[in-house]
């Protein structure tokens, strides 16, 4: 049996793929190249198309290499979400340049849309209407782009989040899978398919959209060394972290220590709308059951520990970090919001900007640091309070990933402030691993009840009992949360 994966994870900055052992449970080769983006007007985020696919066969290539064509079960591909690429539908040429999820373009449209509109979405999607998802940014490419218009009313235009190109160009179909489809602002996530309604809101004709299919779904074949190989498990990057952390029955949750944090949140087979701004967004589809998670993040994270570091310059390095916030007991009653560009979930206030108060005379730069990477624990309580919350749902336990995961201070005091456990895996590219188990489990060399062993733990923070101490710590935090929305 074949017992070779490939997985692909089609970043913002870089696209990076592995080859993941079923047997072993392990990758055995990674390949990465980095992928440029361009800011053509204040606000706005681009990418070539051409240059993601480019990359995406070259890592690609380089994986098949590594163990031969004819050793490869399949690819699966996980993927940065929302971003909207327009193409011909008969040579696979993009049209115009991909806009990026980052990019704000359509802000003063989304702005706009009516109060009863936004109710509709939300009840349909799951979203707040936004710049971020894919429905404005579609809108803007048909009527922005003579060249898109033209094909689409010759009916030879395709347009699709970046999953959908790359398979496009991979297979020759075109399809998307439902986490993806989920993050359009345009697909019903109770009916699985495409909302008419709302496609006529937006000016999006029907026929131009991806076929919708499930993530375990097989989504054709590619040739690569003379052989044909399946494409089998398509996630949406925040999705396939979920996965591979295996957070696969509801009350299991991850959370991404990136720059910034982002909280998935397994809510079973229940569609749970949230109360607190949170969204509710499809988790995955497997043997014909859809799960659904409620996500949601806090825009700065790791982006604290490099303003400590290039901003402030009092740590050389992230990894310092650590060693300074361990050097002392206790933050001496400095506290931070890291509100550097507003606060997300519950808070929501774009306005609200970063505090650091407590100074006294006493206050060293190893308090300040503790303070800082104690915000970063408390913004990931404050969203899973609201998850528990809104969902009725409660948090069993939380497996960690991303760059700041790495940061053992951080991780306990997490635990701490949770009163929950957190798992940190051996292998940190959750996205990666949750893309390659879902693909071995779709191509039937996996089986579902083998996936959760698959996921290894390296360390587990085991919660402080003291839980007077720590709730007292998050409410003097929620204290210097109220000053940083005056502050205005
Ligand atoms: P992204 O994918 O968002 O670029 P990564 O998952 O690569 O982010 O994580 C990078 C972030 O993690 C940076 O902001 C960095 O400051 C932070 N980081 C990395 N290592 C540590 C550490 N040991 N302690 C705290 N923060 C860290």
């Amino acid at each position: 049996m074949k017992r070779y994966v490939i997985a692909l994870d089609e970043g913002t900055t870089s696209v990076r793929a592995g080859v993941y052992d079923v047997e072993k449970g392990i990758f055995i080769h990674r390949a990465q190249q980095e992928v440029g983006q361009s800011y053509p007007k204040s606000g706005w985020v681009e990418q070539d198309a051409n240059e993601i696919y480019y990359k995406v066969m070259y890592v690609l290539n380089d994986c098949v290499q590594s163990v031969g064509a004819g050793n490869v079960a399949g690819i699966g591909i996980a993927n940065q979400r929302e971003t909207v690429v327009c193409w011909n539908r008969e040579t696979g040429e993009p049209v115009c340049p991909a806009i990026v999820w980052q990019c704000r373009r359509t802000g003063k449209f989304c702005a706009s849309i009516s109060a009863e509109m936004r109710k509709k979405i939300k009840d349909k999607t799951g979203l707040l209407p936004d710049a971020y998802f894919s429905a404005s940014k579609i809108k803007w490419n048909l009527e922005n782009i003579p060249e898109a218009k033209k094909l689409q009313e010759e009916g030879r235009l395709c347009v699709g989040t970046v999953e959908s190109f790359i398979i496009f160009r991979l297979t020759g179909r075109f399809l998307t899978d439902y986490t993806n489809a989920s993050r359009t602002m345009l697909f019903d996530i109770r009916k699985m398919q495409w909302d008419q309604e709302l496609c006529t809101f937006f000016g999006i004709p029907l026929d131009i959209l991806p076929e919708p299919v499930p993530s375990d779904a097989r989504f054709g074949t590619t040739r690569f060394g003379g052989k044909e190989i399946p494409v089998a498990g398509v996630l949406g990057d925040q999705q396939a972290a979920l996965f591979g952390q295996v957070c696969h029955r509801e009350g299991e949750g991850k959370i991404t220590y990136g720059t910034g944090l982002f909280m998935l949140f397994h809510t079973g087979e229940k569609c749970i709308f949230s109360d607190s701004g949170l969204l509710t967004t499809v988790g995955y589809t497997l043997n014909g059951k859809t799960y659904y998670a409620l996500e949601g993040s806090a825009f700065n994270a790791g982006s604290a520990v490099q303003w400590l570091r290039d901003g402030l310059g009092i740590i050389k390095s992230s990894e310092e970090s650590e060693e300074f916030a361990c050097s002392v007991s206790d933050t001496g009653g400095v506290s931070f919001v890291p509100a550097f560009t507003g606060l997300g979930a519950p808070h929501w206030n774009s306005e609200a900007r970063g505090l650091l108060t407590g100074i006294s005379r006493g206050t060293t730069r190893a308090h300040i640091i503790r303070a800082v990477l104690e915000s970063i624990a408390f913004s990931a309580r404050d969203l899973a309070d609201c998850m528990i919350r809104d969902s009725g749902i409660c948090l069993r336990e939380i497996k960690c990933d991303g760059g700041a995961s790495a940061n053992s201070f951080l991780m306990q005091f997490q635990a701490d402030v949770l009163g929950i456990a957190v798992n940190r895996p051996k292998e940190r590219e959750s996205t990666l691993l949750g893309v390659a188990l879902l693909s071995a489990a779709s191509l039937g060399i996996l089986a579902p009840e083998d996936l959760a062993d698959k996921r290894i733990s390296e360390k587990i923070f085991v919660p402080s009992l003291e839980r007077k101490k720590y709730e007292e710590l998050y409410a003097n935090y929620l204290l210097a949360i109220k000053r940083a929305l005056l502050n205005e």
